[in-house]
Parts: structure tokens; C-alpha cells; sequence
């Protein structure tokens, strides 16, 4: 019977999980545009034909409709689908880690993450990242700290503090010495939100493995374009990669860590 029940709980949160990610790229869609959320019906920006219900069930309908618009047959970005299996893939990695421990810290770790998916699009096509989903992240973020079994609420307060002080202190150091933006005040405040919703020692973990991710893209891109060197490219991304890895698996790396600092001594 409880094999049962764990079943029908994935199998329901993958689900939700492909229909939440549908909409998600409505907002990443939409949102940048300045466009409502709500009206019009989903459409193809091509040819304005409007979508069918059964245009429109997360990845069946791309498979079935061969990635074409039914109408214009023009070719469908395999971003929606891959925003649909991200937001599911995220959602059931949220259930595995956390939905046995406490439920409502599992549902606050499947917004985040949604949250995050429309910030990374958002922000590597716009370069920006919009206050309405930090505010969020700060309400989640706050709502998290009661079902966080592993530690206490001021080193989340520690986090939102110094994660903020030392993000701003480096954007600031930044604008002196080169004379232009080295961090965005977006990025600044995205990571105050993560390290409320973390806690200093993730943040930390967060913010370490994303500057080391950050470095390689970056090397990679500039290496392969010369000629682009004033271009400027988002953090944001990586600052949300950061927080996924950190928020699943951080308490895991971090005792992983201990224990090898302490069988070293
Ligand atoms: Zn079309």
C-alpha cells in the first residue's frame, strides 16, 4: 500500500510538475514583453494561430506535432519542451530529497525551482531580472525556515545579511575600479533572497560553485568569440544552478566535506 501511495505521489508530482513548466514559459514569454499572462490564449508568434487543447498538453503535442505549428508548419523552439522536462526533472528531484522529511519544505523547493527556471530564461535573453520573483524568493524563503530540520533560523538570517553585505560590497568595489557594472543590482539582491533561503553555509556552497561554473562558461565564450569583449553576460543563471545544487544536494556535500576534514585530523 505505501509502495503504492509513493507511486501515485510521483507519478502526480511529475505531472503537475509538466503542466507548472507549460505555464512557465508563458511568464518567460510574456512577462519581458510586458504582455498579461492571462489573455490572449497561447498562440503561435508566427502565424497568431490560436492553440487547440490539444495543441497545447506539455511535450505530447511538440511530438505529435513533429516541433511544426499546425497552421504555419513553422518550426517550434525545443526551449518550451526542454522548459516542461526541466521544471518535472526539478520537481521529482524536490520529492526524492526533501518530501520525506517535511512536505510543505518539498512544495517551497518546487516554487524556488520553478521560479528559478523563469529568472535563468529571463535573464539570458534580457540581461535582467525582475523584482517580483525575488520578492517571492523572500516569502519562500521565509516560509522555509520553520521546516528546516537541519539548521536554525538565524543562520538563514545570516545568510539574507551577509549574503547581501558581501554582493554588494563587491558590485560596489566593482563600479570603482572598472568603471562599469561587474554584478547587477539584480544579482545583488537575488543573492541576499538564496541566502535567506539557504543559510550562510549553503550560500556559501551556492555561491562557490557557481563562480566556478560561471568561469568555465566564460572562458569557454570568450575564447571562442574575440571580437566581443565589452559584452556583458548574465550571473543569474548560474546563481540559480548554484542554489539547485546547493538546496538538493548542499547538506550531503557538506557532510561529506565534514567527514573528510575530520578523518584527516
Ligand atoms: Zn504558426
Amino acid at each position: 500500500m505505501e509502495e503504492f501511495i509513493t507511486a501515485v505521489t510521483y507519478l502526480l508530482v511529475g505531472l503537475i510538475g509538466l503542466c507548472v513548466g507549460s505555464f512557465l514559459n508563458v511568464v518567460i514569454y510574456r512577462l519581458p514583453n510586458k504582455m498579461s499572462l492571462a489573455k490572449p490564449a497561447s498562440h503561435c508568434p508566427q502565424c497568431g494561430y490560436q492553440l487547440k487543447w490539444y495543441d497545447n498538453i506539455p511535450v505530447v503535442s511538440y511530438c505529435i506535432l513533429g516541433g511544426k505549428c499546425r497552421s504555419c508548419k513553422k518550426h517550434i523552439p525545443f526551449r518550451y519542451t526542454a522548459v516542461e522536462l526541466l521544471n518535472m526533472l526539478l520537481w521529482l528531484a524536490c520529492a526524492l530529497v526533501f518530501w520525506d522529511e517535511s512536505i510543505p519544505y518539498a512544495c517551497i523547493a518546487m516554487a524556488v525551482c520553478s521560479i528559478g527556471i523563469c529568472v535563468t530564461f529571463i535573464d539570458l535573453e534580457h540581461l535582467i531580472i525582475f523584482d517580483r520573483f525575488q520578492i517571492m524568493l523572500l516569502v519562500l524563503g521565509a516560509a522555509s525556515i520553520p521546516f528546516d530540520v537541519h539548521r536554525p533560523w538565524y543562520s538563514h538570517l545570516i545568510g539574507l545579511v551577509a549574503g547581501f553585505a558581501a554582493f554588494w560590497l563587491f558590485a560596489f568595489l566593482g563600479r570603482k575600479m572598472f568603471g562599469r557594472e561587474a554584478l547587477g543590482g539584480g544579482d545583488v539582491k537575488l543573492v541576499a533572497c538564496i541566502g535567506l533561503l539557504l543559510g550562510w553555509e549553503k550560500l556559501l556552497l551556492c555561491i562557490l560553485l557557481s563562480s566556478i561554473i560561471a568561469s568555465i562558461v566564460l572562458l569557454i565564450l570568450r575564447s571562442k568569440r574575440k571580437d566581443e569583449k565589452g559584452r556583458e553576460y548574465p550571473f543569474g543563471p548560474f546563481l540559480v544552478l548554484g542554489t539547485a545544487v546547493s538546496m538538493l544536494l548542499g547538506d550531503r556535500l557538506i557532510d561529506w566535506y565534514m567527514g573528510l576534514l575530520s578523518g584527516a585530523v
